[in-house]
């Protein structure tokens, strides 16, 4: 994708955050500040271009292992050092902690991001009602773009299959 589309994709969501008051406040902005070495925000396919190497506050590298993550199987990872411009930040950093699902039908759903369930207290919350409806419908509007791109659309489908599997798992059941 060109950057002038990356550029509108990330005016939809503008000043749009998961809750209308600082959600950072309650958990000491969390999902900037923990990171385990080699760990990042992934890229979604193209969006690398937007960060060329020699940045001055990031540095991008393949993920080191295969993952099942909505952007990817082996995507990008952008390792920030817990603070960025905003304006500048990638689009996993926009529309988290939500991710898009596809059904089995094949249609676009907006869920809370399982993966981030230990990270984030508005996932284990479980509650996507409880996210700002205007960032809700941002995300959707994105990520229905971000479908368009096949490759983008694979990853999506490989997500929800396996969150579908491990929404079977026993020890969730601990998590209720
Ligand atoms: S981890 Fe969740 S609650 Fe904390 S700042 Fe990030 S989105 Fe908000
Ligand atoms: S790039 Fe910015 S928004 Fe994303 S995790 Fe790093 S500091 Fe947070």
């Amino acid at each position: 994708m060109e950057k002038a589309s990356w550029e509108r994709l990330s005016r939809i969501l503008g000043g749009l955050t998961p809750m209308k008051s600082d959600c950072g406040l309650i958990c000491g902005k969390k999902c900037c500040s923990v990171r385990e070495e080699g760990q990042g925000m992934y890229l979604f396919p193209g969006e690398e271009a937007l960060y060329p190497e020699g940045g001055q506050w990031y540095s991008v590298g393949h993920s080191e292992v295969e993952v099942e993550h909505f952007s990817g199987k082996r995507p990008f990872v952008l390792q920030c050092r817990g603070s960025c411009p905003r304006e500048e930040r990638p689009m996993a950093c926009r529309i988290f902690p939500l991710a898009p699902y596809l059904t089995p039908e094949g249609d676009l759903e907006i869920v809370l991001d399982e993966d981030a369930i230990f990270l984030c207290p508005l996932v284990r919350q479980k509650d996507l009602e409880a996210l700002d409806l205007d960032f809700r419908q941002g995300v959707r509007k994105v990520c229905a773009h971000l479908l368009e791109d096949r490759s983008v659309r694979e990853a999506v489908k490989s997500y929800s299959a396996r969150i579908d599997d491990q929404s079977r798992d026993p020890w969730r059941l601990f998590l209720k």
